[in-house]
């Protein structure tokens, strides 16, 4: 069992697959894209695996893949089943932005994925194009609309609000909480990286402002075994739901479960900080199972009590958000 210093217990990994995207978010990357990893630096797949069963015998159950975009990577759809199929995983679920969904529904599926997160910033096809960077908003639309289908549940639509770029957009996303079952994240834009740092913040008290002034009373919906950070709610007659990741205004650090596993093998006891420890380099130096057990243990006493930024001191995280996944 992993419990860090302030005695949280850490049963929840993500790992980011590839640092490399189909699209370049305005906050996430620029225009041309990051330099891209080396392809001797990421970890194989056979490495991912040996780390995540050596986590669950620590206790993690609970894993998400991310990327970059981790749908973009050769052999994931050999790699998924593999890891879903481990014993004593209790969840597994993937974030994707939706551009490869669709072709890739009947493999997650046949993986025993359920929860599916899809990033998706504007439902306005030119706004859209204008944050991605790409013209796939019709895409995205497929695939959510295919993984509806096919039953997955929830799908959660992620929207990180921007001042000024797409908050204008607030009700139409909660609208479609209202009519439809899909459960809207409002993920508050994090000062990482060079890119969000030049965007205005916009924190959720004013999205949830916003939406209680024109669909009326959010209502708490209790929260469950395999939830997030996420506040949940949903209106009155709403089909779907509300829910608000406010990292930067009401950090919820005291909660925290997880640990980060970058692409290129380094541990991550905090999104917020630029603390890591390698994972990878014992792995390939030939060591024992029990030394990554102790990498684990390593990161885990690094965790900070709580992330140092408010929105406002001006802290940022050097890090790139595509090398880490969110
Ligand atoms: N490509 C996948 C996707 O789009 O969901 C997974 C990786 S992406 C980095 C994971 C999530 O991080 C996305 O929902 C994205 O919007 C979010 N993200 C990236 N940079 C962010 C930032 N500076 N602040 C808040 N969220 C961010």
């Amino acid at each position: 069992m992993l419990v860090d210093r302030f005695g949280r217990k850490i049963n929840y990994l993500r790992i980011s697959v590839t640092d490399k995207c189909n699209l370049r978010c305005i906050y996430c990357m620029p225009p041309f894209g990051e330099r891209k990893l080396r392809h001797k630096d990421i970890l194989r797949y056979e490495e991912l695996l040996r780390i995540a069963r050596i986590a669950i015998t620590l206790g993690i159950t609970k894993i998400r893949l991310t990327g970059g975009e981790p749908l973009v990577r050769k052999g994931v759809h050999e790699f998924i089943p593999m890891l879903t199929a481990l014993e004593g995983l209790m969840d597994v679920s993937i974030t994707t932005n939706g551009v490869l969904l669709k072709q890739n529904l009947k493999m997650l599926k046949a993986a025993g994925i359920k929860r599916l997160n899809i990033s998706i910033d504007s439902l306005d096809r030119r706004k859209f194009e204008k944050i991605t960077r790409f013209d796939y908003l019709d895409r995205v639309w497929e695939g959510i609309a295919s993984a509806r289908d096919m039953g997955f549940y929830p799908i959660k639509l992620n929207a990180v609000m921007m001042k000024g770029v797409n908050d204008d957009e607030i009700l139409d996303f909660g609208r479609l909480a209202l009519e439809q079952p899909y459960h809207l994240r409002f993920i508050e834009c994090m000062p990482i990286g060079l890119e969000a740092n030049s965007l205005a913040f916009i924190a959720n008290q004013e999205v949830e402002k916003t939406l209680v002034q024109a669909f009326g009373p959010l209502i708490p919906v209790l929260r469950g075994p395999h939830d997030g950070p996420a506040e949940r709610f949903r209106f009155e007659h709403g089909k779907g739901e509300i829910g608000f990741v406010s990292a930067i205004s009401h950090s919820f650090c005291h909660d925290c479960n997880r640990l980060r596993l970058t692409a290129n093998g380094m541990l991550l006891p905090c999104l917020l900080s630029d603390t890591e420890v390698s994972i990878k380099d014992p792995m390939r130096r030939g060591c024992l199972d029990g030394d990554l057990i102790e990498v684990f243990r390593k990161a885990v006493r690094l965790k900070p009590s709580c992330h140092p930024l408010n929105g406002q001191n001006n802290q940022k995280v050097h890090r790139k958000m595509c090398s880490v996944g969110g």
